[in-house]
C-alpha cells in the first residue's frame, strides 16, 4: 500500500513495523503476566499467552470472565476507559507495546479491532466509512484514486464489494446489520492489520450474516492472525486454529481447538466445554 505519514508517525510506526520472520517473530502477540484493572475490579489475573501468526485463535469463557478485557488490552484499548489500568507486558513482534515511544494511535494501524454491535459513521457513505481509519491514521496526504483503490481492495477482502459496489456513495446506514459489520471490517482491514481482533463480532448479526463473517474469518488467516472474543462455543470450534479458555479473570487452558474441545486437560475447562456452566 502507497501511505504517505507525517515524520513523526512514520517514526513511531516503524518502530513497531514486524521484521523478516524469525523463529522469535513467529508470533504475532505475546503476553507476560498481563494484568488489568478497572479501578478496583481486577478483571486480567496474571495472563501469559502467545498468538503465532496466521492462526485464528479463540478466546472463550463465562461472561465477565475478562474475554474483552484482555483483548483490548492488546491494542490498548483498554486505558482509554477511565481508571482502567494495565500491568505487565504485551509484545507485537517482539516489541513492547506498553514500552515507552510506542503511539496507541500508530499500534491500532497494525493492530486493528471490530466490535460486537456495528459501529458505522451514520453520516458518513459507505465509501467514507472504509476510509476513516486511513484519514485518522495516515494524515490526509493520500490522492483520491490511491483511497478508492484501498477502499475496493478492503471491501473485497470483507467479502463485502460486489454487494455495494454501485451505491458507494450511499449513506452505510442503508445496509442490512450483517453488511454493516462486514463494512467495520472493511474499515478495519483498510489500514492492511497484521493483527484483527474481532471482539463477539455476530452477537447481533442473524444466521446467514454469522455464516458470512465466519468464513470471512477463515479466509483472512492467510494474509493475518485473527483473536476473536465469541461466547458461543460452536463458532469457536468452526473458525479457530487455536482456542483460550478463561474463566474469573484467569487464563485456565489453551491448546489447538480440536484437544482443546476433546481432550481438555483441566477439569474446569471440560466441565465449561460440556456445558456444566457458562
Ligand atoms: P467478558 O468479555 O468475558 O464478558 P469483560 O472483560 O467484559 O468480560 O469483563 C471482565 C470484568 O470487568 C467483569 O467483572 C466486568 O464487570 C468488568 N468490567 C468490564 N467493563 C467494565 C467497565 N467499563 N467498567 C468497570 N468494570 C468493567
Amino acid at each position: 500500500m502507497v501511505a504517505r505519514m507525517t515524520d513523526a508517525m512514520a517514526t513511531s510506526v516503524s518502530a513497531l513495523e514486524p521484521t523478516a520472520p524469525t523463529a522469535q517473530t513467529a508470533l504475532a502477540i505475546e503476553t507476560r503476566s498481563l494484568d488489568a484493572y478497572f479501578g478496583s475490579t481486577h478483571a486480567v489475573r496474571d495472563v501469559s499467552l502467545t498468538f503465532p501468526q496466521n492462526e485464528v485463535t479463540a478466546i472463550i469463557g463465562p461472561s465477565g470472565c475478562g474475554k474483552s478485557t484482555l483483548l483490548r488490552c492488546l491494542n490498548r484499548m483498554h486505558e482509554t476507559v477511565p481508571l482502567a489500568r494495565v500491568e505487565g507486558t504485551v509484545l507485537f513482534h517482539g516489541r513492547n507495546i506498553y514500552g515507552a515511544g510506542v503511539d496507541p494511535i500508530a499500534l491500532r494501524r497494525h493492530v486493528g479491532m471490530v466490535f460486537q454491535r456495528p459501529t458505522p459513521f451514520p453520516t458518513m457513505s459507505i465509501r467514507d466509512n472504509v476510509a476513516a481509519g486511513l484519514r485518522v491514521q495516515l494524515g490526509e496526504r493520500l490522492d483520491r484514486r490511491q483511497v478508492d483503490e484501498i477502499v475496493e481492495r478492503a471491501l473485497r477482502q470483507a467479502a463485502l464489494w460486489e454487494e455495494v459496489k454501485d451505491r458507494l456513495k450511499s449513506s452505510a446506514t442503508g445496509i442490512s446489520g450483517g453488511q454493516q459489520q462486514r463494512l467495520c471490517i472493511a474499515r478495519a482491514l483498510a489500514t492492511a492489520p497484521h493483527v484483527l481482533l474481532l471482539d463477539e463480532p455476530t452477537a447481533s448479526l442473524d444466521p446467514l450474516s454469522t455464516q458470512k463473517v465466519e468464513e470471512l474469518v477463515y479466509e483472512l488467516r492467510s494474509s493475518m492472525t485473527v483473536i476473536i472474543v465469541t461466547h458461543n462455543m460452536q463458532q469457536a470450534a468452526r473458525v479457530s486454529d487455536r482456542t483460550v479458555f478463561m474463566l474469573s479473570g484467569e487464563m485456565i487452558e489453551t491448546a489447538p481447538t480440536r484437544a482443546l474441545f476433546t481432550t481438555p486437560s483441566d477439569a474446569r475447562t471440560e466441565a465449561y466445554v460440556t456445558g456444566r456452566f457458562g
